[in-house]
């Protein structure tokens, strides 16, 4: 058995919207090149993505949103907020296959099929409950989160190194003790989506289980080697029954859309040390979500940097 999987699938590439766009559907071709350059194919247990089941989505989304999304979905025109998130024919479908992908990864990891996971695409941090927003048709993390709480899981952490912050993820559990929090991004005075301040830190039975880090523009390695420990020194602290980490690759210099400086390596350091901590929990499950990256080689090299150090 290898212990890591990792879900590489055509469908994936279906959630993006059109070529151009920063979130083009040739991301994952980018990916599977480096993945396979690299030998990775060989190494790792590969999944094909399943969809999400409509019940499924909606324990973390509204029904009137799904509804929403699935009258636009088939008209195919307009945009799902006020302009981020443009709406293509067939969306509903391509949305839920990236909903399904990282729960077949979750369910591999449940299921000792594997002990880490990493899944391309995914981590659509920005989608609220009842809204689209920044290219994030349905959360994935969240529903992963709503489900594995469902399962019985008292504790689930969600750490985030994408250039922009959580916001869909943080607003949704603000108030819920359940989910350990911990991102690092890009001060929102600075970039979309200007949330994730340092004074947010939970509220009511859940103040102190989150932990927002902005960081100035031009950010670089140096930086993220010191606010980092703070990351695994608040995780552990929970001891966390599963660890999600959202490592999106658009904190790499070079990024068109934001200003943080990070190297491939940032994204290989977070993924063992995160890794080490799920293992000194004694169950070592690590579920790794693409997320953002609009530079095709910076996601290439942070992607296949994530899952060499998840092995
Ligand atoms: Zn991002």
């Amino acid at each position: 058995m290898s212990s890591v999987a990792v879900v590489v699938s055509e469908r994936l590439a279906r959630y993006g919207f059109g070529d151009g766009h920063p979130f083009g559907p040739d991301r994952h071709a980018a990916f599977v090149r480096e993945f396979a350059a690299r030998g990775l194919d060989r190494r790792v247990r590969v999944l094909e993505p399943r969809t999400a089941t409509d019940e499924e989505l909606r324990s973390f989304h509204s029904r009137e949103y799904l509804e929403f999304v699935r009258e636009r979905s088939a008209r195919g025109t307009g945009f799902l907020d006020a302009g981020d998130t443009p709406v293509f024919r067939g969306m509903y479908e391509a949305a839920a296959c990236v909903v399904g992908a990282t729960l077949s990864a979750m369910e591999a990891i449940m299921h000792g099929e594997c002990r880490r996971a990493f899944v391309p695409i995914a981590g659509l941090h920005h989608a609220a409950r009842d809204h689209a927003a920044g290219f994030c048709v349905f959360n994935d993390c969240g529903v992963a989160i709503e489900l594995l709480k469902r399962a019985g899981l008292r504790r689930v952490a969600y750490v985030d190194i994408d250039a922009h912050h959580g916001d869909g993820v943080f607003y949704a559990f603000e108030d819920d003790a359940t989910v350990v929090f911990a991102d690092l991004h890009e001060d929102g005075r600075y970039l979309y989506p200007g949330t994730g301040m340092a004074e947010e830190i939970g509220r009511g039975a859940a103040c102190g289980t989150k932990l927002n880090l902005p960081l100035p523009p031009g950010s670089d390695d140096q930086v993220f080697a010191r606010v980092w420990p703070h990351v695994t020194a608040h995780v552990a602290k929970f001891d966390p029954e599963f660890i999600i980490l959202q490592c999106g690759a658009d904190s790499l210099e070079g990024d068109p859309i934001t200003h943080l400086r990070f190297s491939a390596q940032v994204h290989g350091r977070a993924a063992r040390e995160l890794a080490a901590v799920a293992e000194r929990c004694g169950h070592g499950r690590v579920l790794a979500l693409g997320g953002g990256g609009y530079n095709r080689t910076n996601l290439a090299r942070a992607w296949t940097a994530v899952i060499e150090n998840l092995m």
